[in-house]
């Protein structure tokens, strides 16, 4: 069988990016790496989920916890999302949380349901890669999203048209972004939402690391403020992706969005369509672990990664050459050099390992039009005290061999 002759034109859009066939390669004991981009696997409320799991395998939960389920997630869950949406300034009901399994479906989803082929996404640049993979299966053409830029929007639009389709949506992550951990200020976020009105898209917030902040003052959601200038959740444009992945544990897959019902109703039909709902068990667990432990548990993990995060940026402040600037992180997981000109993050990553035996992401990839190749992404997540000091050293010896 010759699959290349049958395979659908999205497939060559989808394709294994050599970056993640090489970080398979790091486990090798002596290698430090600030390549993944997980949560501390010391830190997941293992406990809790013991307790919790054991719960909806009683008698009275189990024929629930067991049984198919309603495409717009379980009930008790949606309800405690309002309760947080509403901490973080977000005025919704049950009707506009929808439960995904990980945001990384949403992100599907949302690809799914606005994106013809040759449409225009408007992204970050950088962007998460796995947004760009997602949306990658739809057969977009990426522009560069730019809060404060004031190019004409006739002008981004007749560009769209001319790649033969429409602008569809902004993406981005406004707090603590995958890759460069930069959080977008309040006047980014309102020039955001005047574009986004301008251009009459939706704008896709991407939540993931929202509730990491470690350091700085909180910054509404951009759905706060567009439900803040509509007055009402109906009216928005904004649609929320939340994920428990790296609050609590990645291996629930449990995510959720929040938007208007109109939204959560376009996506029900997609779940039904795509795995008729996220998983009963994982997300009855999630309800009663979020319960009893969310606040004090990220409370904790918060804790544990500000260490982290500060003791990285000390040792980079001690360790890099002149020429090399780094972001500064209020929360999240990441920080993001840019190397100076002509240096190539993913030439430098295959001496880092074989020479200097230290891993991190080279940062083009994160670029929509593979732009940028002096960049790098570290992430602090998994790190010791001594694997942080030692590995920035060992970036420090190759920077400036
Ligand atoms: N968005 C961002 C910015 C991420 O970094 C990730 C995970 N790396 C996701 C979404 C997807 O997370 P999940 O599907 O586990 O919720």
């Amino acid at each position: 069988m010759q699959w290349t002759d049958v395979l659908a034109s999205r497939n060559s859009r989808m394709k294994a990016s050599e970056i993640r066939e090489l970080l398979k390669l790091l486990d090798q004991p002596d290698i430090i790496s600030f390549a993944g981009g997980i949560p501390d696997p010391a830190l997941f409320p293992a406990q809790d989920f013991a307790a919790a799991f054991q719960q909806a395998m009683a008698p009275e939960n189990a024929s629930v916890a067991l049984q198919y389920s309603v495409s717009e997630g379980y009930r008790p869950l949606r309800e405690w999302l309002v309760g947080q949406m509403r901490a973080i300034g977000v005025e919704c009901g049950v009707e506009n949380i929808f439960i995904t399994s990980g945001s990384q479906q949403a992100l599907d989803y949302l690809g799914k349901l606005l994106l013809s082929p040759g449409d225009t996404a408007l992204v970050t640049w950088p962007t998460y890669l796995g947004a760009l993979g997602a949306f990658n299966a739809y057969e977009p053409r990426y522009d560069r999203l730019d809060p404060y830029a004031n190019t004409d929007p006739a002008a981004v639009r007749a560009e769209a048209a001319q790649a033969g389709g429409a602008v569809k949506f902004a993406y981005l992550s406004a707090d603590f972004a995958n890759p460069t951990g930069e959080t977008l200020p309040l006047d980014g976020r309102l020039a955001l939402l005047d574009r986004a009105e301008a251009l009459n898209i939706p704008v896709i917030e991407d939540g993931a690391y929202q509730s990491l902040r470690f350091a700085g003052r909180p910054i509404p959601p951009i759905l706060a403020l567009d439900i803040e200038r509509c007055g009402d959740i109906e009216k928005t444009r904004t649609i929320y992706c939340g994920s428990f992945s790296k609050t609590l544990a990645p291996g629930l897959r449990v995510g959720w969005v929040c938007a208007a019902t109109e939204v959560v109703g376009r996506l029900v039909l997609m779940k039904q369509a795509a795995d008729l709902h996220s998983p009963t068990l994982s997300q009855m667990a999630t309800d009663t672990v979020a319960r009893r432990v969310f606040d004090d548990h990220v409370a904790r993990i918060r804790q544990v990664y500000d260490h982290r995060r500060r003791r990285m940026l000390a040792a980079l402040e001690r360790e890099m050459p002149s020429g090399v600037t780094f972001t500064r992180p209020e929360g999240g997981m990441f920080i993001w050099l840019t190397l100076p000109e002509g240096m190539d993050g993913a030439e430098l990553l295959a001496r880092a390992v074989s020479g200097h035996r230290v891993a991190f992401v080279p940062g083009g990839a994160f670029f929509a039009d593979g732009s940028n190749p002096n960049t790098i992404r570290l992430s602090y997540s998994c790190a010791s005290d001594e694997q942080i000091d030692e590995g920035i050293a060992r970036i420090g010896r190759l920077l400036r061999g």
